[in-house]
């Protein structure tokens, strides 16, 4: 079902929590998540990310679509192993503000990245370019962090 997107920013600063691959019981509750995240990210054409606080959930869960292909990966309880070379101070916008640019955001283009796939399978991989760009984004989710935050103060 598509989720309203939040936009509470006390909300949106909570820490999510990890996610234990090995009850039945959350098994069941994250497949519920999941469905939802997929038809709220199907229905909002700009996104090519979201991050579960984001249509209410505080577990460690986040969708993007990879590029070129735009297909669509599930991370669970995402880390990252290692930033290569040096940030860049990029331009994002966040479903969870919208209509707002937030400029010079520093982000890595290359990143070695764990994290467990929809089937339940733990994965390493290198991420570039806009894929490492929105995993960064995304995991900030996961940590009570949204774009505004990086505005100078
Ligand atoms: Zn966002």
């Amino acid at each position: 079902m598509k989720k309203q997107i939040v936009e509470d920013k006390d909300f949106l600063h909570q820490k999510s929590k990890r996610i234990d691959m090995c009850s039945y019981a959350e098994e069941k509750r994250i497949k519920t998540i999941l469905h939802d995240m997929k038809d709220t990210i199907a229905m909002s054409p700009k996104a090519i990310g979201l991050a579960a606080p984001q249509i209410g959930e505080l577990d460690r869960i986040f969708i993007f679509l990879r590029y070129p292909s735009y297909k669509r990966q599930v991370v669970i309880n995402p880390e990252i192993l290692e930033k290569l070379g040096k940030p860049e101070n990029l331009n994002e916008e966040c479903l969870s503000c919208p209509g707002q640019t937030i400029e010079n955001i520093p982000r890595f283009k290359k990143i070695r990245v764990k994290y467990t796939n929809e089937d339940g399978l733990s994965i390493i991989e290198t991420l570039t370019g806009i894929d490492a760009v929105v995993y960064q984004h995304e995991l900030d989710h996961l940590d009570g962090i949204i774009i505004t935050d990086y505005l100078p103060s």
